[in-house]
């Protein structure tokens, strides 16, 4: 079903009447973690203005440590509704397991399953039942034919509306985070019709890799990008070192629209 074989045209994904795809160019910025209103609504407020299109932020939070801030759960949830409701920005948010599936599912407007889920396949077919799209990363040492095959189970549910996120892979280097693997996105392009864009704020860990890194994805042909912004990113609850100040995600902004028309 994601196979550009069988479906030679893009898949246009359209939300409140933002596409995703087909060269349409989307932009989803926000924090790394829902932390409290004044947070999100100061960031949702800043990013909006700078031409983003989605408001992202994560309510429950897959974290490496179980001592690290895990999220703030349904109150995230609902601080993420006020500021659609204030700034009309559609959300994208994690789901993360089963469980949460319905509650998360009620308030976001895409549903994003993080790299450490991509192979989560009772998680995945989930997915597929839901109506809403799926953010599907990939995984943090997943080939590019195991992201499309996740892809695959969600659309075997019955839900075509996925959109891939390249976010990173582990490699021997380790002076980013991860390693971006931009070729991902011509891959991609060529094996399937589904919308790819990518995430450059966890693919380095580091914010003054997010513009040039953001460039070279619009430049390369992706779908978009998804960007963490935080006022405050030393105060941060989760990923300070890799969030942009509004200035420079405003900045940034200005950079990819030289590039291509957003
Ligand atoms: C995130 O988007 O905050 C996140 C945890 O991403 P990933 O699953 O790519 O690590
Ligand atoms: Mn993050």
């Amino acid at each position: 079903l994601a196979n550009r074989l069988f479906h030679p045209e893009d898949t246009i994904i359209d939300i409140d009447g933002l596409k995703i795809g087909g060269g349409h160019v989307a932009i989803m910025a926000g924090p790394c973690s829902v932390e409290s209103e004044e947070q999100l609504m100061t960031i949702a407020h800043a990013v909006k203005e700078s031409g983003a299109q989605f408001l992202r932020g994560g309510a429950f939070k897959p974290r490496t440590s179980p001592y690290s801030f895990q999220g703030m759960g349904e109150e995230g949830l609902k601080l993420l509704k006020k500021a659609k409701e204030a700034t009309g920005m559609p959300i994208v948010t994690e789901v993360m397991c089963q469980d949460t599936f319905d509650v998360v599912e009620e308030y976001a407007d895409i549903l994003q399953i993080g790299a450490r889920n991509m192979q989560n396949f009772p998680l995945l077919k989930r997915a597929g039942k839901s109506q809403k799209p799926i953010l599907l990363k990939r995984g943090l040492s997943a080939t590019i034919e195991e992201l499309l095959m996740s892809a695959e189970y969600i659309m075997a549910e019955g839900n075509l509306n996925v959109i891939l996120c390249e976010r990173g892979i582990r490699t021997f280097e380790t002076y980013t985070r991860n390693t971006l693997d931009i070729s991902a996105v011509p891959v991609i392009k060529e094996l399937s019709h589904l919308p790819i864009i990518i995430d450059p704020s966890h693919a380095t860990g580091k914010w003054a890799m997010v513009e040039p890194l953001s460039k070279a994805s619009i430049a390369v042909g992706a779908d978009g990008l998804i960007i963490e912004v935080h006022h405050q990113p030393e105060c941060a609850l989760s990923d300070g070192a890799q969030s942009l100040k509004p200035k420079k995600f405003a900045q940034l902004m200005e950079a990819i629209k030289k590039i291509s028309e957003i």
